[in-house]
């Protein structure tokens, strides 16, 4: 593994670059995943060859490291399912879960409606100061929460898990939408794949 100097990959989308728009564009794509992501993926690899932490998976580095090796293994995997929780833009598709789906199930059962959830969550990603995410996570019995966490952090170190998440780091959305962070991360929930999320959940 280390002969290869490479341990950690940029992932692959499962969509074309311009498949997003026109919630994000092909050009945030380029620079949000193609720059940014790729990144922090080679700067992991050169933190963590000859460490301890080259052989862990993400989810272990981020709860045990800290400083740089954190920052980047957070980044990434807070990328990785940012990224893989999308689906192609298409305006017949609706933005919310099917009814018979554990997750939607689940969302009406802990906010009491879906239009409560998504207001509660673009209100905690909107408030955020600064950089970082907000999160839809599920505790040990299932039950949802919604947590802001700044710079890279993820809500694994709370012991949550998480399986929806939006960046309000400034470059996810200044190329498309400039200061707008509330309009940018109200048009998301058109592209989100649901199926993606409920599996995050029922695994
Ligand atoms: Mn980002």
């Amino acid at each position: 593994m280390t002969m290869l100097g490479i341990i950690f990959s940029l992932i692959t989308l499962p969509y074309s670059a311009e498949a997003l728009e026109p919630v994000i564009s092909r050009e945030t794509i380029e620079f949000h995943y193609g720059k940014h992501l790729q990144t922090y993926v080679d700067n992991l690899n050169k933190l963590v060859a000859g460490t301890e932490f080259e052989a862990m998976p993400l989810e272990e580095i981020v709860c045990k490291s800290q400083g740089g090796i954190f920052n980047n293994a957070g980044q990434i995997l807070n990328h990785n399912l940012y990224f893989l929780q999308f689906r192609p833009y298409s305006n017949d598709q609706s933005p919310m879960p099917n009814d018979k789906l554990p997750i939607m199930k689940a969302i009406i059962r802990d906010f009491g409606s879906f239009d409560a959830f998504k207001a509660e969550f673009e209100q905690k990603g909107t408030t955020l100061f600064g950089s970082g995410w907000v999160w839809l996570s599920a505790d040990k019995e299932g039950k949802l929460v919604i947590t802001q966490e700044t710079n890279a952090g993820n809500p694994v170190t709370k012991g949550l898990r998480p399986l929806l998440t939006m960046d309000v780091w400034e470059h996810a959305y200044y190329i498309d939408y400039r200061n707008r962070r509330a309009a940018h991360l109200q048009a998301l929930w058109q592209i989100i794949n649901w199926d993606e999320i409920n599996r995050r959940y029922t695994n």
